[in-house]
């Protein structure tokens, strides 16, 4: 899952980064409303967590535009407190939701898996498929009874070929989803990953789930029944 940050102050923006990192996140963050708007439109996150006061465009005026543009990601406006005509204004742009200042993080943390989960196609909190489940509030997976231990970024690409399951998910869709915008590293390190996964998710239980789709990128296959 790939999230933008907006957030002109940078200790706040620092916070949110690495807390969401920490979570499994890809995390791109934005410094004022111009930037955020732009990286909202140029890339496509499962959400968007916005500040209202912003250099530049302010927080209502991105959520706008960026609905305006015909982009979708679920957006999260950070408030004032008890600011209500905020929380309405918010509301009458686009935003999906709110969090007033100062909130904490764990809160947070649960209002974006619940953002994510209401934009997937399915919303089960906890994913299945066939022996395989993973929750993402708690990043755990399991394959039937057994514990998967799985590093974030593992369980970050489990997790999105677990929400399309039986689709071909590209390269560059999981480039796009699971690592960030700072990511300039080896063009590689999908298939790096996707073979770090199949040592644990699929190998040790003689399977062969994770399925390469010659030049195109992978499938999560469904349990033939
Ligand atoms: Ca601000």
């Amino acid at each position: 899952m790939r999230l933008l940050i907006v957030e002109d102050e940078p200790r706040m923006a620092a916070l949110l980064q690495r807390g969401f990192r920490d979570e499994g996140y890809a995390v791109d963050v934005a410094s004022d409303g111009t930037d955020g708007l732009w990286m909202g439109t140029e890339n496509d996150y499962d959400a968007v967590i916005l500040d209202v006061m912003l250099p530049g465009l302010d927080g209502f005026e991105v959520c706008r535009q960026l609905r305006e543009r015909d982009r979708w990601a679920p957006v999260l406006m950070l408030t004032a407190r008890d600011a209500v005509d905020d929380r309405v204004h918010g509301l009458d742009v686009g935003a999906d939701d709110y969090a007033a200042k100062p909130f904490s993080f764990a809160e947070l943390a649960a209002r974006v898996r619940a953002l994510v989960r209401r934009n997937s196609r399915d919303r089960p909190t906890i994913l299945e498929v066939g022996d395989l489940r993973l929750d993402p509030a708690t990043h755990h997976a399991w394959r039937g009874a057994t514990a998967l231990e799985l590093s974030p970024k593992e369980m970050a690409l489990l997790e999105l070929l677990m929400r399309h399951p039986d689709e071909v998910i590209t390269r560059t869709h999981i480039l796009e989803h699971v690592w960030d915008f700072a990511y300039d590293g080896l063009s590689n390190v999908v298939d790096q990953y996707v073979s770090y996964l199949r040592k644990k998710v699929d190998k040790p239980f003689d399977r062969d789930d994770i399925e390469t789709v010659r030049g195109v990128g992978y499938r999560l296959r469904l349990p033939v029944t």
